[in-house]
């Protein structure tokens, strides 16, 4: 069994926490107001640079859960960065935090001394879910002020937002209720959805699902390629290297680099090997599982399906079934 082996990191980012007061209905990583609110701290920071420097990657964004949920600890990350020699890209932010004018300018003023150039400010329907688009719009004149760089994102949204009103939130149904009853279907037409983590729940009611059989017929014979893209890796608060857009599958930092110890995580192996197929089998041979919803949008759909069963049955035994916090999030029925 050709076991899977990172040996070189490409482009990504740290994962500071995964809380966030918002709960956004597209969120890969599940993160939101029922996370631990850990943090990652200046120590570990510096052994996770360390060790993406070491892995040849250079420069990294710093993301989240909201990764401005802790100013003091945030530009203690920032300054670990600068002292390994790692670049940071962005700073991701949903600009909840945003209170008035002069405080933005103080938060902006910190990160820019502590080593940040630039901003990644999310704009979607999904955020106003929670965050008024008044404060998204007060960070960014805050950039302006302050000389900080602004990466929006998404554009596309604003108009809607500005439609609706900047003072509060809004609901899917009010986005639906003013652009159409179509409104959630077309977003992933407007911007980058991966149809992973909460977006499986929030999607399972616009695409067609298909049953189990089907998808399994359909799927890739392996997920080595999947698990192996370093194009968008993120190590996490707890050292957990989280593989390409796999969310709650992860191994420990330590063991990039070299082949991943035998026996250690014996659900990645057997996707890298056999795919989301092997994995099926194994666990419906071992564990009796059956599927446990008619429809699947997609392979890692069933896959986290299988995953969440797996807690259930022993959440301590698989390594890689990480963080636990993941699974915490209620899948709908
Ligand atoms: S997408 Fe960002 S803002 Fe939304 S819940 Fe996830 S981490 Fe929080
Ligand atoms: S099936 Fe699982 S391992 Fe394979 S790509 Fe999807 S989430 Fe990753």
């Amino acid at each position: 069994m050709s076991r899977l082996k990172i040996k070189r990191l490409q482009s990504g980012g740290v994962i500071t926490t995964y809380a966030c007061v918002s709960r956004c209905g597209h969120c890969l990583y599940n993160c939101g107001p029922h996370r631990a609110r850990d943090y990652m701290d200046g120590k570990q920071a510096e052994a996770i640079f360390r060790r993406i420097a070491g892995l040849g990657c250079h420069s990294v964004h710093i993301g989240g859960g909201e990764p401005l949920l802790d100013l003091k600890k945030l530009t203690g990350v920032l300054a670990a960065a600068r002292r390994v020699g790692v670049g940071i890209e962005y700073v991701e932010t949903n600009s909840a935090w945003f209170a008035d004018p002069d405080q933005a300018d103080r938060v902006l003023n910190r990160l820019m001394e502590a080593g940040a150039s630039t901003l990644l400010v999310s704009i979607s329907p999904f955020h106003n879910a929670t965050i008024p688009f008044a404060r998204v719009r007060g960070v960014i004149a805050a950039c302006r002020r302050t000389g900080m760089q602004v990466f929006p994102w998404v554009n596309a949204f604003v108009r809607d937002l500005d439609r609706l009103g900047d003072d509060c939130s809004h609901s899917m149904a009010e986005f639906e209720a003013g652009f159409g009853p179509d409104y959630l279907a077309r977003i992933p037409d407007r911007y980058w959805i991966h149809l992973g983590g909460r977006a499986l729940e929030t999607f399972r009611d616009v695409y067609r699902g298909h049953t189990a059989v089907h998808v399994l017929e359909q799927a890739p014979l392996s997920c080595a390629r999947a698990l192996s893209d370093t194009s968008h890796f993120h190590i996490d608060l707890y050292g957990n290297y989280v593989p390409g857009l796999c969310a709650g599958l992860a191994f420990d930092m330590q063991d990039l680099g070299q082949i991943l110890p035998d026996g250690k995580y014996p659900l990645l192996d057997r996707l890298a090997t056999a795919g989301i197929r092997g994995l099926y089998e194994w666990v419906a041979r071992e564990f009796g599982y059956t599927p446990q919803r008619d429809g699947y949008l997609n392979h890692c759909d069933l896959c986290t399906d299988i995953r969440r069963f797996l807690v259930r049955v022993d959440r301590k035994r698989f390594h890689e079934l990480a963080p636990l916090g993941f699974y915490a999030e209620p899948a709908r029925e």
